[in-house]
């Protein structure tokens, strides 16, 4: 079967970091350590390389391997971790003794993920040519407008407006970077990002139940300064989208929210990133609070890549859109947006886990997909999708890319 559609708008993806990594070293297809090594050494000796797509597991790098290697910043394939190697350390030790004390602790990367993103980020560097490598990519993969919700500081956002998507690509950024940009920047940035848990990767999702193997998984603030941050950042007069992936969290996030309400502040529009496992009373109070759910129809698949760390019951409670929809009234487009957080970007991925999920409480029609993420602003070419229902395949015609 066929389908038309415009290029979509994906509502929640990581633009400067995404596009700076285009074309770094990636380790990612490697599995040699020797080869892994030799490509390592080969690196510039008088300046710190971002190299990505190391697998902790199977590219082991022992203290001695790391000694002889030029300044590097090692990424793990979900960017959730790092190595320095130390001549890296030399050149990071002034800038940033905590990163350079910490890095090793997940603990701390988990809590400090924001701060590690930017640095990613600008350490890879953005540059016109990679950005406008990344935007042609997202064009492949049927997507027409996205929304970049970590801008990693001044430098991206020159870049940014120059490129022709600067229409096509709205911004967020945390407080702390937000900071350090020029009063333009400031006047154009679309809202403020804020984290309140972990990753299902990382194990640091706050969820109810603890994760198989007894991690509870970390909320980032206590209830008390959770509340205090966001009466803070109220007082900014910016959107905002928080970050909260398990119940826990959600919770907890709601349960603030509720109480600044009551108090009278209310913020220009409230947005909830992935809410993964939102429970039906969870998403009532969300509705009766106006907020607007910004989810990822591709993190379905973490029902299946994760049943190693969620139980049968977890596992079917992700990405309930169903309830959602049905139960609660969400309407995808107005108060349910949807994106890809880049894994990966396009439709195709998207659709797929939407049309074949691997629970029924998941499932999208294309209609609702396509709503979720409406069309980019702007008048451009209708793409094409084929949805093969025998064999459960989705793909674009004319680039069917899935970019990660
Ligand atoms: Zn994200």
């Amino acid at each position: 079967m066929l389908h038309r559609f415009a290029p979509i708008f994906d509502r929640h993806s990581h633009v400067s970091l995404y596009a700076a990594l285009e074309g770094c070293p990636d380790l990612s297809a490697c599995i040699d350590p020797a080869s892994a090594l030799a490509q390592l050494r080969s690196l510039p000796g008088d300046r710190l390389s971002l190299v990505r797509g190391w697998h902790s597991g199977r590219l082991p790098l022992s203290e001695a391997d790391l000694a002889e290697l030029p300044p590097v910043l090692l990424v793990n394939l979900s960017l959730h971790g790092l190595r320095l190697s130390p001549r890296a350390v030399r050149l990071l030790r002034d800038t940033d003794p905590e990163l350079v004390a910490r890095h090793a602790d997940p603990a701390w990367c988990e809590r400090n993920l924001d701060r590690l993103l930017v640095l990613f980020g600008r350490t890879a560097g953005l540059t016109a040519a990679k950005l406008e490598a990344w935007i042609q990519g997202l064009e492949a993969a049927g997507v027409g407008a996205v929304e970049d919700l970590l801008l990693t500081g001044e430098e991206a956002w020159w870049v940014v407006r120059a490129s022709r998507w600067a229409d096509r690509l709205p911004w967020r950024t945390v407080p702390a970077i937000f900071d350090t940009l020029p009063t333009e920047a400031q006047a154009e940035c679309a809202g403020l990002k804020v984290f309140t848990d972990g990753a299902l990767g990382a194990r640091t999702a706050a969820l109810d139940e603890p994760f198989l193997g007894g991690g509870p998984g970390l909320l980032l603030y206590t209830d008390e300064a959770l509340h205090q941050e966001l009466a803070t950042l109220h007082a900014r007069g910016k959107p905002l989208a928080i970050h909260a992936i398990g119940d826990r969290a959600i919770g907890q996030v709601l349960a603030a929210l509720e109480d600044l309400d009551r108090q009278g502040l209310r913020f220009p529009s409230l947005r909830l990133e992935h809410v993964q496992f939102i429970t039906e009373t969870q998403a009532r109070r969300a509705r009766d609070l106006g907020l607007v759910l910004s989810m990822q129809p591709n993190f379905s698949s973490d029902s299946v890549d994760y049943a190693d760390r969620l139980g049968p019951a977890t596992l079917a409670r992700n990405n309930p859109f169903r309830m959602l929809i049905d139960q609660v009234g969400f309407r995808p487009g107005r108060d349910l947006i949807f994106g890809s957080d880049g894994m990966p970007h396009g439709l195709a991925y998207a659709a797929q886990w939407s049309l074949f999920p691997p629970f029924e409480g998941q499932r999208l029609g294309l209609e609702e997909l396509l709503a979720g993420y409406g069309p980019a602003p702007g008048d451009l070419p209708v793409r094409e999708l084929v949805v093969e229902a025998a064999t459960r395949e989705v793909r674009l015609i004319g680039g069917s890319r899935w970019m990660s």
